[in-house]
């Protein structure tokens, strides 16, 4: 499955390298690909410092529901996340973006993550490791997606 990684608070480079590093010590996981980092412009409403974003790819016999809890542990206990102001600065985003070929719809988690289809900052690095990957609900690949994006906001390799 795949991982994508965000940060604009603090250092972000250590923070990606710290982020990737937690995801490595998980039970029953292991980090497979990795992809660049990319210094991306802030997408939405609140105003806030560029991101440094990433994707990994992760083999792990952890559920859907307790990955998603490991990350928000890591986002929280780990980087000390505080969830005050949604979609706003952050130290660390750790989001679920496919797990194999499964679809999910509950209220806390859905996968496909629902707007990673067109978000630059993460088809920009998943097409480096996935570009073949399939979207099990939208049947076209990264390579696909991000091509049907055109231009947008800067994604930029570091
Ligand atoms: P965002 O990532 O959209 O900026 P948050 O990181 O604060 O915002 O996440 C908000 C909520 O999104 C989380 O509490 C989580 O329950 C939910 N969520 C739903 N689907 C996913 C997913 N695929 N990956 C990560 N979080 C998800
Ligand atoms: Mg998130």
């Amino acid at each position: 499955m795949f991982i994508a990684l965000g940060a604009n608070e603090g250092d972000r480079e250590l923070s990606l390298l710290r982020g990737v590093a937690e995801l490595g010590k998980l039970p029953e996981t292991r980090i497979t690909a990795l992809s660049g980092f990319y210094d991306t412009e802030p997408v939405g409403p609140v105003a806030q410092g560029n991101f440094l974003n990433a994707v990994a790819r992760l083999e792990t016999s952890l559920t859907p529901n307790r990955l998603l809890e490991e990350l928000q542990r890591i986002e929280t206990v780990v980087f000390r996340r505080r969830r005050d102001i949604s979609g706003g600065p952050r130290p660390m985003d750790l989001d679920i973006l496919f797990y194999g070929p499964l679809v999910l719809r509950e209220t806390d988690l859905t996968i496909p993550h629902p707007r990673l289809h067109e978000r630059r900052f993460v088809l920009v690095p998943l097409a480096e490791i996935a570009s073949g990957f399939i979207h099990p609900l939208l049947h076209r690949s990264v390579a696909e997606l991000l091509e049907g994006l055109g231009t947008g906001e800067r994604v930029t390799p570091i």
